[in-house]
């Protein structure tokens, strides 16, 4: 039987609760357990399909194609382990089930309601995880309680002590820790508050996890150990950190896996952290590094720096290989079609994939800067249906080449619906073409990639591009393109899939260590 813990959020939001309950999943994998993470989001989006990258950041996407939030990244980054669609269960997807069921006559003529109805519900996807393979599970609940929203899963993870008994389930609880900057002094009180709160809905947490941006003082942890029923050995203490990999390490120090192991009743081992300890080191290094890569991620979405979350986790980790530091900046697509030449003094260019017409004629004019100036390119998904556009229309003279999303009747339709049409989401296989840089790069006929679209680069073209100079490097298993590279340019490569939904902290994706050791090679 698997152990569960939950982990809550008080005060405020945006404390970082989804590192927590990543950390803790982590530090618990690092002891040789199993584990298994899901998050609970209390929107009634039945996934992110039509979420705009505006609302929670990057839309991220599992192996089985699941659409979820970004912290699904973070969890599989941490974790290093993929995960499902259901590792993200939001109320639309849980009122969803409930009301179907009613529509099948499963409830007996009862009227349906959030308590017992929507609480079980909630109950049910939780147990669908407790599998004799899986040691821990562990749940975040999103929001701060206190919300409307969050409250029926309150309700459901407090059933869930009863059933499961004393000894499998853990509460975490994440509140905020002010300082008041006159007297330097922390404030427990909304820790205090919050915890009544939970314990009025009938959850006693049994670790509490204070944010705070200054380390805290004993007097502070006494006080919200004995006004919250918390051993003291439970109040951790999580200060603002440079990076966000640090997180479990400074948990870790104040035995924070230990604590919760314990009310598991589960043996304590010595964690392996060696490799995570080496590669935060290093990213403590080169951050004081002077000199140092420059990259511009081209997009729309620059207001909201997590739209791009796994892109600029995957090109900051590609430069610890390298023991590089990297500045990213976030450039808006509108402004390099009004003016290339913002793009002058980046080491590399990223143009970022997305949604829309907007700032596209933008990433048009990115590709062409990076082609013409050699600048190392990494074009991914919309970026790269933006690299072949412009390769088409400049190079190959084909006047008014578009993708059919945005001119249904151009005359060279280069980029063209998915067949059948449909979004394509998820890990599909994808043959390398050998001898390109790109066979090189994955040193392996074959790839696994994760998709999001629902265009394609067409065939049709494809020995004009070659005579060009352009060649699809990657092609499906039915022969449509996926990558392509311009050979005789530095690092000039576009794929339609997202190289950056696979790269993790101890494991970086080949393509985007690549693009930094390119870049890195050529500043020497
Ligand atoms: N909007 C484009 C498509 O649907 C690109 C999507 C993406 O960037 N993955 O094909």
């Amino acid at each position: 039987m698997s152990k569960y813990i939950f982990v809550t959020g008080g005060v405020v939001s945006g404390l970082g609760k989804g590192i927590t309950a990543a950390s803790i999943a982590m530090l618990i994998k690092a002891q040789g357990y199993s584990v298994d993470i899901i998050k609970f989001d209390p929107y009634f989006n039945v996934d992110s399909l039509y979420l705009s990258p505006y609302q929670h950041g990057e839309v991220f996407v599992t192996d089985d194609g699941g659409e979820g939030d970004l912290v699904l990244g973070h969890y599989e980054r941490f974790l290093d382990q993929n995960l499902t669609e259901n590792s993200n269960i939001t109320s639309g997807k849980i009122y969803s089930a409930v009301i179907r069921k009613e529509r099948e006559g499963a409830y007996d003529g009862e009227s349906v309601q959030v308590v017992p109805h929507i609480t079980d519900e909630i109950k049910r996807t939780l147990y669908t995880l407790n599998r004799p393979e899986t040691d821990v599970v562990v749940c975040e609940i999103g929001g701060v309680v206190g919300d409307i929203e969050n409250h029926p899963y309150l309700e459901a993870i407090r059933q869930c002590r009863g059933e499961l008994g004393k000894g499998n389930a853990v509460y975490i609880h994440i509140t905020y820790v002010p300082i008041i900057e006159m007297s330097g002094e922390h404030k427990t009180k909304p820790t205090q508050n919050s915890v009544k709160e939970l314990q009025n809905i009938g959850i006693q947490p049994d670790i509490i996890v204070c944010r705070s941006d200054l380390p805290l003082d004993d007097g502070a942890k006494k006080k919200i150990s004995q006004f919250c029923n918390v051993d003291k050995s439970g109040i951790i203490e999580s200060v603002t950190t440079d990076n966000i990999y640090q997180v479990p390490l400074k948990l870790h120090e104040q035995g924070f896996e230990g604590v919760a192991l314990r009310k598991l009743k589960l043996d304590e081992r010595e964690p392996q952290l060696e490799a995570w300890t080496d590669m935060c080191n290093k990213a403590q290094e080169v951050r004081k590094a002077e000199s140092r890569i420059k990259v511009a991620v081209v997009g729309k979405y620059v207001e909201k720096a997590t739209a791009y979350q796994s892109i600029t986790d995957a090109i900051t980790t590609a430069g610890l290989l390298r023991d590089e530091a990297v500045d990213i900046t976030l450039v808006y697509s509108a402004d390099v079609q009004n003016n290339p030449n913002v793009l002058d003094g980046y080491d590399g260019i990223v143009i970022a994939p997305g949604f829309g017409v907007r700032g596209f004629d933008g990433k048009i004019a990115a590709a062409k800067y990076a082609r013409e100036n050699d600048i190392p390119c990494l074009m991914i998904g919309l970026g790269a249906q933006a690299g072949i556009i412009e390769f088409a229309r400049n190079v190959c003279s084909m006047t008014g080449a578009d993708s059919q999303e945005f001119t249904p009747d151009t005359p060279y339709s280069v980029v063209a619906s998915v067949e059948p049409p449909m979004l394509k989401k998820g890990t599909f296989p994808t043959t390398i073409t050998p001898g390109t840089y790109l066979s090189k790069i994955y040193g392996a006929p074959m790839a696994a990639e994760r998709h999001r679209h629902r265009f394609d680069f067409s065939s049709t073209h494809e020995q004009l591009f070659l005579r060009n100079g352009l060649i699809f490097s990657a092609h499906s298993p039915t022969g449509v393109p996926e990558a392509f590279e311009i050979p005789t340019n530095k690092f000039y490569i576009g794929a339609i899939f997202h190289p950056e939904y696979k790269s993790r902290l101890l494991n970086t994706h080949p393509l985007f260590a690549e693009f930094i050791k390119v870049i890195s090679l050529q500043n020497d």
